[in-house]
């Protein structure tokens, strides 16, 4: 699906509201997508604050969250500090009774989807070094080091068949487009948070 031409929020500004500024930048860079039509859903961690900010923070978090997912009419399904959020209920219910899986929940595309289980598969199999995720960080850091990479690529946080898919591309073109038009604080935050991804990764795996 992606980017429809005729969004349903187009030309309202639907979060101009105190408490989505309230809301931490991750969340919202997850949200937008899925209010712009172009993800059918997002997870949200919420789980993961406990130990980067504090159970504090945790708290006050999950009370601006709440409070924003039924103001923007999106529908949610919780399970320990873990928020599925998508327009549509049904899909929320394919989810839960595993009709679906989360790669396709979350809008990956099916090529990434098929490609990071094959690669999982092999890993435990052959019990080789180096996981999926070592192997992708592997070529994305070679790709910014000949600067032939895609800066948009920044924009996902999904494990790519290949740094090329165009259907990841194309994914990450519309939610780069839609958070620097709907929350541009947001767009940084992903951008930034994508990049610190990679500089520990290279911390930890030196050439
Ligand atoms: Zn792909």
């Amino acid at each position: 699906m992606f980017i429809k031409k005729e969004s349903r929020t187009k030309g309202k500004n639907i979060y101009s509201f105190i408490e989505w500024y309230k809301l931490n930048l991750g969340i919202r860079a997850d949200l937008v997508p899925v209010l712009e039509d172009v993800r059918l859903g997002a997870n949200v961690e919420l789980w993961k604050f406990e130990r980067t900010r504090g159970s504090q923070y945790l708290s006050i978090q999950k009370r601006y969250l709440e409070y924003c997912l039924v103001k923007l009419g999106l529908y949610y399904k919780e399970q320990r500090g873990d928020y599925y959020v998508s327009k549509s209920p049904i899909l929320l219910n394919q989810l839960w009774s595993r009709e679906i899986e989360t790669g396709e929940f979350l809008g990956y595309p099916k090529c990434c989807i098929d490609a990071f289980k094959k690669s999982c598969q092999e890993f435990l199999k052959n019990g080789q070094e180096k996981g999926p995720a070592v192997l992708f960080y592997r070529k994305l850091k070679e790709a910014v080091k000949k600067g032939s990479l895609n800066e948009a690529l920044f924009y996902t946080l999904h494990i790519h068949c290949e740094l090329d898919c165009q259907k990841t591309i194309i994914l990450t073109e519309s939610i780069k487009l839609v958070l620097e038009s709907r929350d541009i604080e947001a767009a940084y935050h992903l951008m930034e948070y994508n990049w610190n991804l990679l500089y520990a990764f290279n911390y930890k795996y030196p050439d």
